[in-house]
């Protein structure tokens, strides 16, 4: 159901993780890409804001703030960058998540760098309380649509819904089933097996976080860490698939790796493509 109270809101809140971005003339392109496609297609009501979040070094805050002001020029809506310093971050992580990290790492350690990585697990106890939702995104986004749109979906969260992830649309999961290869995406892990039978894990380039939901949430509180469970891989309570083409990833890696007779059953996604994310590197059509 709608909620009245985010509806009286006029921000937006976006999050993308933005670290070593100095460090990589391919990552500061695919930035530019997707911010040039978001700021493009974006459509906002006079009252509203997006407030961009980038969570970064000091040398990607830096350059992050000059691409910014040439890439934001044609933004017809109004907008806040907000930067998050990722050692503060992950000095307030650590403590917070140093259980879950031990519990889905291969090995007993808990790496305090690594803490960064459970960042959107723990979002609701980061993020100021007035803050009730949140989208985070990858930089290797390529956006074909109002980003407004991504927040509609929100409201087709099931009750109780924490969390909206689309599905990986590689077999990725068949091998990749250790949660030190992909932190975030093993919380949500249920199985390898191809659709329409099986789930197959989610990709974390596209997520909605419904912060108000997290800290409401006894069960989802109840994360290894708050207590352990029986089932390694346990699903996060609740999480909620939404259309594909909100997160068409485009990597076709293990087609040519093994996985050629299964890939189209994890590749298709039919209907409109709304944000194309062109993973492990791979570039965007047209
Ligand atoms: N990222 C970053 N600095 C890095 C590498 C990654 O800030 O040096 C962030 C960035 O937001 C990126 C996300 O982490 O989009 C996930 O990485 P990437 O998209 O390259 O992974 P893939 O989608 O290919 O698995
Ligand atoms: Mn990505």
């Amino acid at each position: 159901g709608e909620d009245t109270s985010s509806l009286s809101d006029p921000h937006f809140h976006v999050l993308m993780m933005f670290t070593k971005i100095d460090k990589s003339r391919s990552l500061q392109e695919k930035f530019r890409v997707a911010m040039l496609s978001m700021v493009k297609h974006g459509d906002f009501l006079e009252e509203e804001v997006l407030v961009l979040h980038f969570v970064s070094d000091q040398a990607s805050q830096e350059l992050g703030q000059r691409m910014l002001q040439e890439v934001l020029l044609d933004a017809t809506f109004q907008y806040e960058v907000v930067f998050h310093d990722v050692v503060d971050l992950t000095h307030k992580l650590f403590p917070i998540v140093e259980a879950m990290q031990k519990h889905f790492s291969a090995g007993s350690g808990a790496y305090y760098s690594d803490a960064i990585f459970f960042l959107s697990v723990a979002m609701h106890h980061i993020m100021p309380q007035s803050l009730s939702r949140i989208v985070q995104v990858d930089l290797d986004l390529k956006y074909r649509t109002n980003i407004r749109d991504l927040f509609k979906q929100f409201d087709h969260f099931p009750p109780g819904a924490v969390l909206g992830i689309t599905r990986e649309m590689q077999p990725v999961y068949r091998y990749a089933q250790f949660p030190h290869v992909n932190h975030l995406t093993s919380l949500v892990l249920m199985s390898g097996e191809p659709p329409p039978d099986g789930l197959p894990g989610f990709n974390s380039g596209v997520m909605l976080l419904d912060l108000k939901a997290m800290r409401a949430s006894a069960l989802y509180n109840q994360l290894p860490g708050a207590r352990e469970r029986g089932q390694a891989g346990g699903p996060v309570p609740s999480s909620t698939p939404w259309a594909c083409g909100w997160n068409r990833q485009l990597c076709t890696w293990w087609r040519e790796h093994g996985y050629g007779d299964v890939f189209q059953l994890y590749y298709r996604c039919d209907g409109p493509v709304y944000i194309f994310h062109g993973n492990c590197n791979t570039g965007h059509p047209g």
